[in-house]
C-alpha cells in the first residue's frame, strides 16, 4: 500500500513536474512566438519604412527629371507620369488612346507589340518645339516605358552649327580658290612676264592673307567659346590708348581722324588679351566703314559699377533692320566693302564673345550715312553687386 501510495506520489509528482515542464516549454514558445511576432512587425516597419523611403527618393527623382517619363501598362492603361511628361505634352493621358502626339503614340505601340525599342522625333504645339520620344518595353507582356525629352535648343544648335561649317567652307574655298588660280597662270606663261607676274604674286599675297585672317578670326572665335580667363586686373583706358595708337597709321591711311578721350577707369577682371582683341575689333570697324575725312571718337569711362567703352563713327552707318543681325557670325550688310577693306564678317561676333565672357554686353546704335556707335558694358572689378547686403 505504501508502495502503491509511494508509486502514486511519485505519478502525481511526476505528472506535476511534467505538467510544470510542458507549462515551462509553452510558456518558451509562447515568449519564441511573442519574439517572433515582434522581430516580423518589427523588420515590416523596417521594410515599409526602406520603401517609403524608396518611393520618396524615386519620386523625387521622377519628377525632378527634365524627361518626360510614361509607364504603360499591358492594356494600355497609363499607370505613371512624371510632371515633365506633363509639361512636355500639356497633359497626363490615362491610356494609350489619349497618348497625343499620335506619332508617338504609335511608337509606344509599336514597342509594346514588337518588343523592340525606337525613337522618334515630332514637332508640335504654338510656339512650335520638338519632341524626342523613346519607347522601350520593359517586359514580354507590352508594358512599355516612354521617355519624352525636349530637344528644340539641340536641333537649332545643331542648324547653327551646320551653318557655321558651310558658311566658314565657303569663306575659305573662296581665297583659296584664288591662289590656286594665280599660281596656274604663273606656271603658264605669266612668270616670264614680269609686270604679270607681280600683279599675280600680289593676288596670291592678298589671299593668302585674306585665309590667315579667317582663320585667326575662327581661331579666336572658338577660343573664346571656352570662355575667358579672368585672372587679370585690366584698364580699358590704357587697353583702348593702345589700340588707338596701333590703329592710327590705318587711320591717317584712310583719311579717318581718331580720338580718345579717357579720364582714367577702374579695372575689370579679365583677359588683357581679349579685352585688346574687343576694342580692336570695334576700332577697325570704326574706321573701315567710315568715309575719308570722317572720324572716330573712342571714349572709356565709369558710371555705376561699369566701365563703359564707347566708339562713334561718322560712317556709312547700319540700316536698322541689319541691326539685331551684325553681331551673328559671318553676318555682313555690305559684303563687298567688307572683302575690299579685309574683313571677315567675324569681327562683332568676336567683340560679343568677349564682353559676355566678362559678364558685360554690346549694344549698337545707327542711322544711315550718318554713323555708328558702339557701347560696350563690363562690370568693375570687385565691385558692389546690386543684390549683395
Ligand atoms: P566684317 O569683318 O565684315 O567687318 P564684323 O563682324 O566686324 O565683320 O561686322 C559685321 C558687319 O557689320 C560688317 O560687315 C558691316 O556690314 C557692319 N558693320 C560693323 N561695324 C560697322 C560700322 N562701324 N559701321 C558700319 N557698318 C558696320
Amino acid at each position: 500500500m505504501a508502495d502503491a501510495l509511494l508509486v502514486a506520489g511519485i505519478a502525481a509528482g511526476a505528472a506535476a513536474v511534467g505538467a510544470a515542464i510542458a507549462s515551462a516549454s509553452a510558456r518558451g514558445r509562447l515568449a519564441r512566438t511573442r519574439g517572433q511576432a515582434l522581430a516580423a512587425q518589427t523588420s515590416l516597419e523596417a521594410i515599409e519604412r526602406t520603401s517609403t523611403e524608396e518611393r520618396r527618393v524615386r519620386d523625387t527623382i521622377l519628377s525632378s527629371m527634365r524627361e518626360g517619363v510614361l509607364l504603360v501598362d499591358r492594356d494600355g492603361r497609363c499607370v505613371f507620369a512624371n510632371d515633365a511628361l506633363v509639361r512636355h505634352l500639356g497633359g497626363s493621358p490615362a491610356s494609350l488612346d489619349e497618348l497625343f502626339p499620335t506619332e508617338i503614340r504609335h511608337a509606344a505601340r509599336r514597342a509594346g507589340y514588337t518588343g523592340a525599342a525606337n525613337a522618334v522625333e515630332v514637332e508640335t504645339g504654338v510656339p512650335s518645339r520638338w519632341l524626342r520620344a523613346t519607347s522601350q518595353p520593359i517586359d514580354d507582356g507590352g508594358s512599355v516605358l516612354v521617355v519624352v525629352r525636349d530637344v528644340t535648343e539641340a536641333r537649332r544648335l545643331d542648324a547653327v552649327r551646320r551653318d557655321f561649317v558651310a558658311n566658314a567652307s565657303h569663306e575659305l574655298k573662296t581665297p583659296a580658290a584664288s591662289i590656286r588660280a594665280a599660281a596656274e597662270t604663273l606656271l603658264n606663261g605669266a612668270l616670264q612676264d614680269p609686270p604679270a607676274a607681280r600683279r599675280f604674286t600680289e593676288q596670291l599675297q592678298r589671299d593668302a592673307m585674306r585665309l590667315s585672317r579667317i582663320v585667326s578670326d575662327l581661331l579666336d572665335l572658338s577660343r573664346l567659346e571656352g570662355g575667358s580667363d579672368l585672372a587679370e586686373r585690366v584698364r580699358l583706358d590704357v587697353v583702348a590708348a593702345d589700340e588707338v595708337e596701333r590703329l592710327a597709321d590705318r587711320a591717317e591711311e584712310a583719311g579717318v581722324a581718331i580720338e580718345l578721350r579717357t579720364d582714367g577707369v577702374p579695372s575689370v577682371a579679365g583677359s588683357g588679351r581679349d579685352l585688346a582683341l574687343l576694342v580692336r575689333n570695334l576700332i577697325d570697324n570704326a574706321v573701315r566703314y567710315t568715309p575719308r575725312g570722317g572720324r572716330v571718337d573712342v571714349s572709356v569711362s565709369a558710371e555705376d559699377g561699369k566701365v563703359i567703352l564707347e566708339v562713334m563713327d561718322t560712317g556709312m552707318g547700319i540700316p536698322q533692320r541689319d541691326l539685331p543681325r551684325v553681331f551673328e557670325r559671318f553676318y555682313r550688310v555690305d559684303r563687298a566693302r567688307s572683302r575690299e577693306t579685309g574683313g571677315t564678317g567675324l569681327g562683332l561676333a568676336i567683340v560679343r564673345h568677349v564682353a559676355e565672357n566678362h559678364g558685360g554686353e554690346v549694344t549698337v546704335q545707327s542711322e544711315l550715312s550718318a554713323g555708328s556707335t558702339f557701347v560696350v558694358r563690363l562690370p568693375v572689378a570687385d565691385a558692389p553687386r546690386g543684390d549683395a547686403p
